[in-house]
């Protein structure tokens, strides 16, 4: 669990056990949610209840983010790293990866072509490996990226608030960091090794952040590690800490999934749709006016639903390989990508799919560069 908490997992298990429906209820008459009420609606007694969540995150939507939905894309500039991540393609001793990281020239060629579909927020994604992805080399890397994008963001390692205030200061303004899971056992168990294994270090890397004057800090658990519902009590008080702790920042969360591939690393826990759908209208209620972004590990027809009553931005035309927007085409090189993408449409069909449904896209909400 969140170690701010106080309650213990088996607790808040037994919690959500006698949830019943009038407590499902009265949470949803409720103008200001709180913790409990976030567990309430994300228990097995709010299935019933979810055309009314629907509704309730609907409009709690359109009033802080009206009928609009952000767009940006992933750069992956290298995909070196120096941890052992049980499930991710990316951990050290996987040999099936061909690895890369990109040189300057190459990130720049990468950047005009996702720039020419139209996206102007951008998320630089790295493999950890602090001799090549150094804060220099990030810093470099935002300096040059920022005079192409209004928006910079960063899922890379975590770094110190030094660090952050460096990277901040070339261009960046929104950091993701996945805690992957808030149980320290599990989480030991799938980071055996490396800088990653540093459940604490990686914990507070938002308030690290935050501190260094990143506006938006994301926030996620892996769905499928652990027991979904004790790690969705974790984000939310985690949530509730940073919104106190860095007032001046938004919190922004992400609910990725794992999809199953042939031969690939097997989930754990279970997670279906369903649970993915309740979650995230479960937390667009609790916190309205948070960021939300949809993965693109769900497929087209969920993205497509789910911007429309709970999440307020999605990536388009993704690639989740260094050099997978232009760099391998001109080598005819293919594609090995971090994880499987189920939504595989180009940009220009995501924005037609977010205006048939009668929402604007928006390119850019923010550039300090003005
Ligand atoms: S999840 Fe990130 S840190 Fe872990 S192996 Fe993959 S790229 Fe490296």
């Amino acid at each position: 669990m969140f170690p701010l908490l106080k309650y213990t997992e088996g607790q808040v298990l037994e919690y959500f056990s006698r949830v019943t429906a009038e407590m499902v209820r009265a949470s949803l008459r409720k103008e200001r949610c709180d913790w409990f009420d976030l567990l309430n609606l994300l228990s097995p007694a709010a299935y019933p209840f979810m055309d009314e969540m629907r509704e309730r995150a609907r409009k709690a939507r359109i009033r802080y983010y009206g009928k609009t939905v952000s767009v940006y894309a992933p750069l992956y500039i290298g995909n070196t790293c120096v941890n052992h991540c049980k499930y991710c393609d990316f951990r050290r001793e996987h040999t099936g990866t061909v690895r890369r990281n990109l040189t300057m020239d190459e990130i720049r060629t990468e950047g005009e072509a996702i720039r020419a579909g139209g996206i102007d927020s951008l998320l630089i994604v790295a493999g950890e490996d602090p001799v090549v992805n150094s804060v220099e080399h990030l810093a470099e890397v935002g300096r040059m990226l920022k005079k192409m994008f209004s928006n910079l963001s960063l899922e890379v390692a975590p770094q110190s608030e030094e660090g952050y205030r460096e990277l901040f200061r070339s261009g960046y303004e929104s950091l993701t960091c996945f805690q992957e899971t808030y149980d320290p056992v599990l989480y030991k168990e799938m980071h055996p090794a490396g800088p990653k294994s540093n459940y604490t270090w990686r914990l507070w890397t938002q308030l690290r952040a935050g501190k260094a004057g990143f506006r938006t800090l994301g926030c996620a658990f892996l769905l499928g590690l652990g027991p979904w519902r004790p790690e969705a009590a974790s984000l939310g008080a985690h949530a509730f800490y940073l919104m106190k702790e860095c007032y001046e920042s938004k919190v922004q969360f992400a609910f990725p999934r794992f999809c199953k591939v042939e031969g690939g690393f097997v989930p754990p826990c279970e997670v279906d749709e369903r649970d993915v759908d309740l979650m995230m209208l479960a937390f667009r209620i609790v916190f309205p006016q948070s960021c939300m972004t949809v993965s693109t590990r769900e497929a087209p027809r969920f993205r497509d639903y789910i911007v429309q009553v709970a999440a307020d931005n999605m990536s388009a035309g993704s690639r989740v390989t260094p050099g997978g927007y232009a760099v391998l085409e001109k080598e005819h090189a293919s594609d090995v990508a971090q994880f499987t993408l189920t939504d595989r449409r180009t940009p220009a069909e995501v924005y037609a799919a977010i205006k048939a449904n009668g929402q604007e896209v928006v390119y850019k909400n923010w550039d300090n560069r003005i």
